[in-house]
């Protein structure tokens, strides 16, 4: 609990307090009779829509991946109760920014930059950014063959961010999309040269036969945390490390990553 969220609650407790007295209310239930002081809350966790092995639909309509699973076990674990709103990637982002969500579970990466405005996690998954290109595409054999070409990036990514810090360099321009899907399609029907995706996520994809192939190495690549806004739900980040530390320990987290990815 921050600070100020400390000297407030204990305000609240005080007013409380107070007013009992005043009213004579001695019989009245202690304001200090459940500990916290609130009610059980729920907190709302945004993620993304499509970013499979970490969210995705399957075919029952439900969301399912490694970081629904984690966080499922993690709540359960911890004893918290939450709502998922798949958003999407930069929509989720902006939500917990702007506090309409508590927490962001999407793949997201930890990045110096985001520390800024959120707090992470400890780092639950290694990714980093890969460039992908059409299955059947001959040409493209580095980041030299983009010159002149489209590069479709994902908005608020670290994909995008990799494709804008390179671009100029190459001479290729960027197309923005909102999901994965969307930037993958326009690189397989040919209007896009390449893309720039995190590499489990495209590995996983080409596994499941989205036609696209990886031609160069992996960027060094940061890694995945849930995040919260900066100083704020700090019991609930708490407990997300308190019970992903349970999860690694039980073997659940292995459990876990094992259902999504096979070596
Ligand atoms: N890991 C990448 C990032 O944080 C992409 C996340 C995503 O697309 N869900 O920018």
């Amino acid at each position: 609990m921050s600070l100020l969220k400390k000297f407030a609650a204990a305000t609240l407790a005080l007013t409380m307090t107070l007013s009992l007295a005043a009213c004579g209310g001695s019989d009245a239930p202690a304001a200090d009779s459940n500990e916290g002081g609130d009610e059980v809350k729920t907190y709302i966790i945004a993620t993304d829509t499509t970013f499979a092995p970490f969210e995705f639909q399957n075919e029952s309509g439900e969301y399912v991946g490694i970081d629904i699973d984690l966080l499922a076990a993690i709540a359960e674990d911890q004893g918290f109760e939450y709502e998922l709103q798949s958003l999407g990637f930069n929509a989720a982002v902006q939500a917990l920014e702007a506090g309409q969500a508590d927490g962001v579970i999407a793949g997201m990466s930890i990045t110096d930059e985001r520390k800024e405005k959120f707090d992470f996690s400890e780092p639950y998954f290694d990714s980093g950014v890969v460039m992908g290109i059409a299955a059947d595409n001959e040409e493209i054999k580095g980041y030299e063959d983009l010159a002149g070409k489209k590069v479709a990036v994902k908005i608020g990514t670290e994909g995008a961010s990799f494709a804008d810090s390179i671009k100029d360099q190459y001479g290729f321009e960027t197309v923005v999309f909102d999901d994965s899907s969307a930037m993958y399609m326009d690189v397989t029907v040919g209007n896009s040269a390449a893309s720039f995706e995190d590499y489990p996520v495209l590995g996983y994809g080409i596994t499941q036969n989205v036609a696209l192939k990886m031609v160069t190495e992996k960027e060094q690549g940061s890694s995945y945390g849930f995040a919260v806004g900066k100083e704020k739900n700090a019991e609930l980040l708490e407990m997300f490390n308190a019970g992903l530390a349970n999860l690694k320990e039980n073997g659940k987290y292995q459990e876990i990553l094992d259902t999504y990815i096979q070596e």
